[in-house]
């Protein structure tokens, strides 16, 4: 049973001074193991009067936070002195047991699955043997948000790596009873006594570990807290309710956490109350329409808007759509106010176009329900040609959950928009679900970027390099990019530096009632419409982006060293890399290192100046160049020469002034060494003279 590749941990642990001792770092991390759970066990066995031993098999978190099966030694031969702890690793369960196993602990976390988690409340209430009092334990749901931005961006090892890093921090924050368990994905239960104000300090501190999570931007989660009742209810009851509690703040882009009450539920019979007048308030239009402008901050001018639609309740007053959008998407209702919405817009601009106003294009919103609509795009185009407004006024935005693996209808439907001549956009993007490769898959047209979902630390240079590199990749795919929700005007002057002009946000205008707008567009400049991005050589740069293509597959596979990276104006900036590049710059350098990182600042003068050289060969050329620069890593200091790396870059697009390349590396320092030193030693026995050009042979 026991794994025959696994040497034991020693430990040792001194009676007289309760202190351990421990060779390495592993070993010291046991130590924190043996601590947590053993501590106990240690003190009565060091204060035995006869020599002692004793085994025990048990779960333990191994350095990489992964649960294991370890069987562990306790041996105190001479009492009250020292005990040696030894700690094996065994196979992963006892005989018989796998199954029972597998089926209790979650396998990334080592926390409890759902079902393990609601048997063990269960046993935990009925060890009471009675109901349990108002207020005695507290059901805690936390839900991370973004997490699936998290695995796009920084890949999967990331994800399960801050996976990880949540659970041990529930771990360690929690009571010793507490019961912690991983309900899926990224959603994680906790059920605890519920002591005065620990619980809220146990949350903060929660809260505060994720913030300091090393990313470049912050994590953040929202929580909901049912603090039991009086009232007999099932564990999952419980669940639910701690859900409820957490989706009254869903969508809060801070970490914040919210006690379940009574009135939420009361709420949630509102949905019913809001199906049951619903349409009724379509006939008596209290559906009203509000437009948000959106800008070309590079100039200022005007140069499209956003229909967003309010419910002007006669006696609730004015209900926003995050209220009521998702209770009709759930109950179908959304189709006949979506398409509503858009015979306003339709409506709307023929006044334009008739009044004399100016005019720029409107998007409305469409829910992922109505696209899969048999007739959806005949639907629009009967109402569109009912107004007779030219589509090229009329922007769809479809949202990203629509387009998520691909879908082929998805596709289909678009492909029928273009045919006609909408422009579709991709809402939301950066809100979790899709990522740059999902976009390869859809002919979209414009995506808006919700800074929302990515703004958190604009003021931080790591939070911008994430933000930039996606306008950089959307700009090598052709399409334009909104960013909306731009509150500040850093936001939107740093968003234009890297090439993002297109703004849509309260720095420039909050959603206004159509008279307003109107007021508004009457005495605007108005820009040309967003230009499809011009690349004038796209080559297959795009394919790059493709998961599923050749090149992707070459990439990622590629035995060597591969880059793509952005070529202007004498800079460099370095957009993906595969794993073998950073084995080749041999510095210990992650991904998000090396994206980040200025790759110029590792040169000096002279092989900065030949790299340049080659690149602008290349781009003269359009052929595959070659040098060989040195580099050092400017952050370490008193280290020798650095590295010598063979660079092969060849163009693969350009647009303007800059230029997409591929590069591929090879790391030839010890070949360069070799080779010098061979050379010495024939200089040395006279076989070499040096001249200008080097060493040429006598
Ligand atoms: P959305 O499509 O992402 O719309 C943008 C939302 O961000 C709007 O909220 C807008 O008022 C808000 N916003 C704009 N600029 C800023 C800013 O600088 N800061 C902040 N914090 N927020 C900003 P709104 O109008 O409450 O709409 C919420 C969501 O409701 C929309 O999000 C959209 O998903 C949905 N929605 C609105 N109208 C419709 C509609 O006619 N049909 C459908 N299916 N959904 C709609
Ligand atoms: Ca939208
Ligand atoms: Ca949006």
């Amino acid at each position: 049973m026991i794994k025959t590749d696994n040497k034991s941990i020693l430990i040792t642990y001194d009676c007289q001074n309760n202190r351990f001792t421990c060779v390495d770092e592993t070993s010291n991390h046991f130590v924190t193991e043996i601590e947590k759970h053993y501590m106990e066990r240690l003190e009565a066995l060091a204060e035995a009067e006869e020599p002692q031993v004793h085994f025990t098999e048990c779960m333990l978190t191994d350095i990489d936070m992964v649960q294991k099966n370890y069987r562990i030694g306790f041996v105190c031969p001479v009492p009250g002195t020292l005990i040696s702890v030894t700690i094996t690793e065994i196979e992963a369960e006892p005989p018989g047991c796998h199954k029972a196993h597998i089926s209790s602990y979650d396998e990334l976390t080592g926390l409890l699955t759902k079902n393990a988690f609601i048997k063990k409340v269960e046993e935990t209430i009925l060890h009471n043997g009675r109901a349990v009092d108002a207020g005695e334990y507290a059901l805690i749901y936390c839900d991370i948000i973004r997490f699936k931005a998290i695995n796009d961006m920084f890949g999967m090892a990331q994800g399960d790596h801050l996976l990880r890093y949540i659970a041990d921090t529930l771990r360690n924050t929690g009571e010793k009873d507490t019961l912690i368990g991983r309900l899926e994905a990224d959603r994680f239960l906790i059920f605890t006594h519920h002591v005065g104000d620990q619980l809220e300090k146990g949350v903060e501190t929660v809260l505060e570990a994720l913030s300091n999570y090393r990313l470049p931007f912050k994590i953040t989660c929202n929580i909901g807290i049912y603090v039991t009742n009086e009232e007999l209810l099932s564990v999952e009851g419980m669940i639910d309710r701690a859900v409820l509690a957490q989706s009254s703040i869903k969508g809060s882009y801070t970490s914040t956490y919210k006690y379940y009450t009574e009135s939420m539920r009361k709420d949630m019979l509102g949905e019913q109350e809001i199906a049951g007048i619903m349409g009724n308030a379509l006939e008596e239009k209290q559906f009203v329409l509000y437009y948000q402008p959106q800008y070309n901050h590079a100039n200022g001018r005007l140069i499209g808007a956003e229909a967003l639609v309010r419910w002007m309740h006669p006696e609730k007053g004015m209900i926003s759509p995050g209220i009521f959008i998702p209770i009709f998407e759930k109950n179908g209702f959304i189709t006949q106010l979506d398409l509503y919405v858009f015979e306003q817009v339709c409506v709307f601009i023929r006044k334009c176009m008739d009044g004399g106003l100016p005019i720029v294009p409107v998007s409305s919103n469409f829910s992922r329900y109505d696209i899969f609509l048999p007739d959806f795009v005949a639907k629009l185009e009967e109402i569109r040609k009912k107004y007779d407004v030219p589509t090229e006024y009329l922007r769809i935005e479809i949202t990203e959950s629509v387009v998520v693996g691909g879908s082929q209808h998805a596709n289909e439907i678009i492909r029928s928009l273009h045919e006609c001549g909408y422009i579709v956009e991709m809402d939301d993007f950066g809100s979790g679900y899709s990522s740059l490769n999902v976009l390869k898959d859809i002919e979209l047209d414009i995506i808006k970027l919700d800074m929302m979902f990515l703004s958190e630390d604009s003021d931080s240079k790591k939070g911008g390099t994430i933000l930039s590199s996606m306008v950089r990749m959307a700009k090598w795919l052709g399409m334009p990019v909104i960013a909306e929700g731009v509150e500040h005007l850093e936001q939107a002057d740093f968003l234009k530096s890297i090439g993002c002009e297109y703004i849509q946000g309260y720095l420039y205008s909050r959603p206004l009632p159509e008279e307003q707008y109107v007021e508004l567009l009457s005495k605007s400049e108005i820009g040309t419409k967003i230009p499809q991005l011009e690349l004038n050589e796209k080559l297959n740069a795009c394919s790059f982006w493709d998961p599923k293509s050749q090149e992707t597959l070459i990439f990622s596979n590629f035995v060597g060293g591969a880059a793509i990276f952005e070529y202007q104006d004498e800079k460099v900036e370095i957009l993906r890399v595969n794993k073998k590049y950073l084995q080749e710059l041999g510095m210990n350098f992650s991904e998000k290192e090396v994206i980040d990182a200025d790759p110029m600042l590792f040169f000096d003068e002279t092989n900065k100046k030949i790299f340049i050289d080659m690149l602008k060969k290349a781009i003269e050329t359009g052929e595959e160049e070659e040098c060989e620069t040195w580099r050092t890593d400017p952050s370490v200091c008193c280290q020798d020469d650095g590295i010598c790396i063979r660079s092969n870059v060849r163009m693969i697009g350009k647009s303007n002034d800059s230029y997409l390349f591929y590069a591929m590396i090879r790391n030839i320092t010890s070949e360069k060494r070799h080779y010098a030193e061979i050379m010495e030693i024939l200089k040395r026995m006279g076989k070499f003279e040096e001249n200008d050009f080097g060493l040429n042979l006598i």
